[in-house]
């Protein structure tokens, strides 16, 4: 009792002015540094070609990501309407190694290194708004060391961060990152597939799959697409996960890998 009225009697008068604002931050701040629960990150690829589907994505209860493919004809329209929780990645289309996958026009392709630094340059100058890169396709630029050293060079001189799909397990890009010095987020899972035909229940597997990395790792990152059967399946999911995980964007994950790399001297 004495030690608490010796404490009240010390403790610094409370400012009259918005008392609660003022106790209100700190304490806010204090939950984000101790939130411990597992980090997801959702992508989903391919947006700004259709509203309806672009208005199902921005919908999710949970900060997603939306990588927008430049050539859309409302692509930056849709963007700049995308809700302020989630974060917007431009979908950079790049050289698939398969001819069948045509990465649409002005694709970032194997050549010198003035000739992928225009590529890119042309890309990222068609949309605004946004903090990072994936790629739409792209396996044949992706498993080429040299030429991804030209693309992550060209992302860091504009402040972009790339993310790799992964959609080749001989990727690069890491390493070209690392030969540079900068980094890159790498993708855990593809949550579909087939244009969306393995539907809800492969969906659902993936997304346990992810969870569980996310809970072994502290993070995960899931790429999924703007099918109707993976956005229901991923919303259902979102809403009955959204206590026990810490849904994120790749922005706020770029924003960790440079904070850490600062801290280590980077
Ligand atoms: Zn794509």
């Amino acid at each position: 009792m004495a030690e608490a009225q010796l404490w009240q009697e010390k403790a610094p008068p409370r400012t009259p002015e918005r008392p609660g604002r003022l106790e209100a931050a700190p304490s806010g701040l204090l939950l984000a540094e101790r939130d411990t629960r597992p980090k997801i990150a959702i992508v989903i690829d391919d947006v700004g070609l259709d509203w309806e589907r672009f208005q199902a994505v921005n919908r999710l209860p949970v900060p997603a990501t939306l990588a927008f493919l430049p050539y859309g004809i409302d692509a930056q329209r849709m963007l700049d309407s995308t809700d302020p929780r989630h974060s917007t990645i431009l979908h950079m289309p790049m050289e698939p190694k398969r001819r069948k996958h045509h990465a649409g026009p002005g694709a970032v392709k194997a050549g010198t290194a003035e000739q992928i630094r225009r590529a890119v340059n042309g890309q990222i100058d068609k949309l605004s708004g946004y903090r990072g890169v994936n790629s739409h396709t792209g396996s044949a630029i992706t498993e080429n060391k040299r030429a991804m050293q030209t693309v992550l060079s060209t992302l860091s001189s504009h402040g972009l961060y790339f993310l790799d799909s992964k959609t080749t397990p001989g990727s690069q890009a890491a390493k070209a990152g690392e030969a540079i010095n900068t980094f890159v987020l790498e993708a855990d899972l593809f949550l579909d597939g087939d244009f969306g035909r393995s539907g809800s229940a492969h969906v659902l597997k993936q997304l346990a799959l992810l969870e569980a990395i996310a809970k072994r790792q502290g993070s995960a990152i899931g790429i999924g697409h703007p099918y109707p059967s993976t956005i229901r399946t991923l919303n259902d999911w979102a809403m009955e996960k959204r206590v026990d995980l810490r849904f994120v964007t790749t922005d706020q994950l770029a924003d960790e890998a440079r904070a850490s790399r600062s801290e280590v001297g980077f």
